[in-house]
Formats: C-alpha cells, structure tokens, sequence
C-alpha cells in the first residue's frame, strides 16, 4: 500500500487521493495513467482480454483500494456492483437489508426473493439490537450508512461483531460517507460497496462501481464474477473517475462545511418540520411542513439547485424523493433530499432561502 518515501509512515487519505494509481517515476512516463482502449492483448500476459482487465481500471483500483484500505474491484455501475455482492448469497441464504436502504438495492433483493433465490429481512438500521437478533442465521447482513434518504446511521462495530459470530459476512455500502468520513474495512467489515457514480467520480458525468475488500479469497471471487458476468466498466468512465478522485478531499471539505452552514440557517425556517443531518457528509434532507405540494413547489423555485436525482456532484442539486414509486412509503411525502455542492454557501443559501420563503403555508 502507498507509503511516505521519507518517513515510512503510512500517507494521509489527501495524499493517496492524489498520489495512489500514478505510473512509475521514470524519464517520460506519463504523470497520470493513459485511456487504454483495447478489447484484447497479445496473448501469453497475465490479462488476455477486455473483460478480464484493463490498465486504466487497475489505476483506479489501486488508488480507491488504498484509499478504503483494501483490494478493489470496479463496475459498470453501483448496482452492477451491489448484484455481484449479492450474487454471493447461496440458495435461499438470508440478507438483513435496511428498510431505507437505496431504493436500487431494495428493488434487486425483492426481485430475487420474488423468484426463491434469497430471503430479504428488513430492519431499522438504528435499532441496533434488532438488527443484531436479526443476524441469526443471516449469510449477509447488508448496511447502507448514512441511508438514503433517511440519513439513518449504523453502529457498524456492534452490528459487524454480531454477524460474524453468526457466520454472516457483512458489507456496508460506503457511497454516502466516502471513504474520507468513514473506512469500514478498519471495523472488520468484510466488503465495502460504492457507486462511484457519486463523490467518487463527483461530476455527474459517469457511471460506476467499486467492490472494495481486504479477504483475497472473496476478492478472487468477485474477480470472477466480473469475469463471467461482464458488468465491466469502460475505460474512458475509469480515467474519469480517477481524475475525479484527485479532488475527493477538496469536494467533500468544502460540500461538508457547506451542508454545516446551510443545516445551522435552515433549522430556523418556518416552512420546515424538520432537518435531518447526520453531522457528517454533504447530504441534507429536508421534510416541507405543508406536505408533497410544498416540495414539488420547491423543487421548481429554486434557480442555482438544480431539480435532478442522484448525489455527490460538484453542484447542488435537490428532490424530492417520493416522486418515485419505488422509495419507500415510511419516507415522508414532503421530504426534500439536498445534495450539497461546492459553491459559495451563500448563494445557495440565498436561493434556496428565497425558494423556501414561497413555500410558507
Ligand atoms: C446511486 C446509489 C447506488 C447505485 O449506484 P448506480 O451507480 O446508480 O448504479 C447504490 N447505493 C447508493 C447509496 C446510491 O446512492
């Protein structure tokens, strides 16, 4: 793993996130990994074909790999990555699921569970001792901490310790958090899950996932799956992301002191029941005292935040979630979940302020 050359102590997560996954030092070496765009190799090497692997992916790895402190692997997307996880259940295996968990990894496991392939319990995620009873028997316990978008956190030590006494392995999907707020690895969490597509590309311009884990017998076999299935990420999307990762720190620094700022004015608006932030990250959300109408009406007032789903980008965005069907209906109707961005606080503030002022009862 990256190591400081003059001091031999291990290298701040700043530090990795811009120096990890760079070629050799050597006279006219590119600084940064070339896109390689090739879908075969000449035989006899260790990777052979497009599917098995690609030079631009494996900077990527390198450098998320040390961040999270594990053995990375990357996809097509998020999902692609949560479906190789959960690829990993036997048959009819138990998975402990959040009940607020990201709508796309919910809709996957009641897809399976439809068709007699898994068995789904959903459980509070704050509830720590019923998601520990919930352990029993489990072949996976499945964590999203903060969830989308209830912002619930996890006590991910107590719980993790409880499914391995159960035999279960545990992964925490880590998209929210980065791995600059929190690093499950260090926890003994077995599998860390991102959709890259957020902070780790932060751009709104990719799609991606990433498998992250320190057990190399489960990484070989994620590996092959990858192999086997091909929810592979393209070259130009891994190049990307890399580059996106350079600013990681920067972005969520500046999006986390933003959020602060803006959860400190926002607690007084009248047009508000209630903020929930859970004291980390840069995302928000908000629940509109007047119900569904006020949040749609919001989501159209405001000029600089821009009305789109998704997260994690350089630029604020805003939505409501239960526009789709698929959230879940303990969600209230009214919530607004705000993804912080990088500009100047107060702009944002001043037009959400103003959007907020048109949606007093
Ligand atoms: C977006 C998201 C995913 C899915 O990732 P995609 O890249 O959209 O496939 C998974 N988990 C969380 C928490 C997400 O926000």
């Amino acid at each position: 793993m990256a190591a400081d050359t003059t001091s031999g102590s291990p290298l701040r997560p700043g530090t990795i996130a811009v120096t990890a996954g760079r070629p050799d030092k050597v006279p006219d070496a590119p600084l940064n990994t070339p896109i390689t765009m090739a879908a075969t190799y000449v035989a006899g090497g260790e990777v052979e074909y497009g599917r098995y692997g690609n030079p631009t992916w494996t900077a990527l790895e390198d450098a998320l790999g040390a961040l999270e402190g594990g053995r990375c692997l990357t996809f097509a997307s998020g999902l692609a990555a949560v479906a190789t996880v959960l690829d990993l259940v036997g048959a009819e295996g138990k998975v402990v699921v959040p009940r607020h968990g990201y709508t796309g990894t919910i809709m996957q496991l009641a897809d399976l569970e439809s068709r007699g392939r898994l068995t789904a319990e959903m459980v509070d995620i704050t509830d720590t001792d019923a998601v520990v009873a919930a352990c029993d028997g489990a072949a996976l316990v499945w964590l999203e901490s903060p969830t989308n978008p209830a912002l619930e956190v996890a006590d991910i030590p107590t719980i993790t310790k409880a499914a391995h006494e159960a035999g279960a392995y545990v992964v925490v999907d880590n998209t929210f958090a980065t791995p600059l707020l929190q690093r499950p690895l260090e926890d003994d969490v077995d599998l860390v899950v991102h959709s890259a597509t957020k902070y780790l590309a932060g751009h709104s311009d990719v799609q991606m996932g990433a498998i992250i884990t320190r057990d190399d017998d489960l990484w070989a076999v994620l590996k092959g799956r990858r192999d086997l299935v091909g929810a592979i990420p393209g070259p130009f999307e891994a190049w990307l992301t890399l580059r996106g990762l350079r600013t990681l720190h920067l972005r969520v620094e500046r999006a986390q002191a933003n959020a602060q700022e803006l959860v400190r004015r926002l607690g007084e608006h009248p047009a508000l029941s209630e903020v929930r932030y859970p004291g980390f990250g840069a995302i928000v959300s908000i629940v509109l005292a007047q119900g569904e109408m006020a949040a749609d009406l919001l989501s159209r007032k405001t000029r600089l935040w821009i009305h789109a789903t998704s997260l994690g980008g350089v630029e604020s965005s805003l939505e409501r979630r239960r526009r789709w069907k698929a959230e879940a209906a303990t969600i209230p109707d009214g919530l607004v979940r705000l993804s912080v961005g990088i500009e100047d606080v107060e702009d944002l503030w001043d037009d959400l302020r103003a959007a907020l002022d048109g949606c007093v009862g």
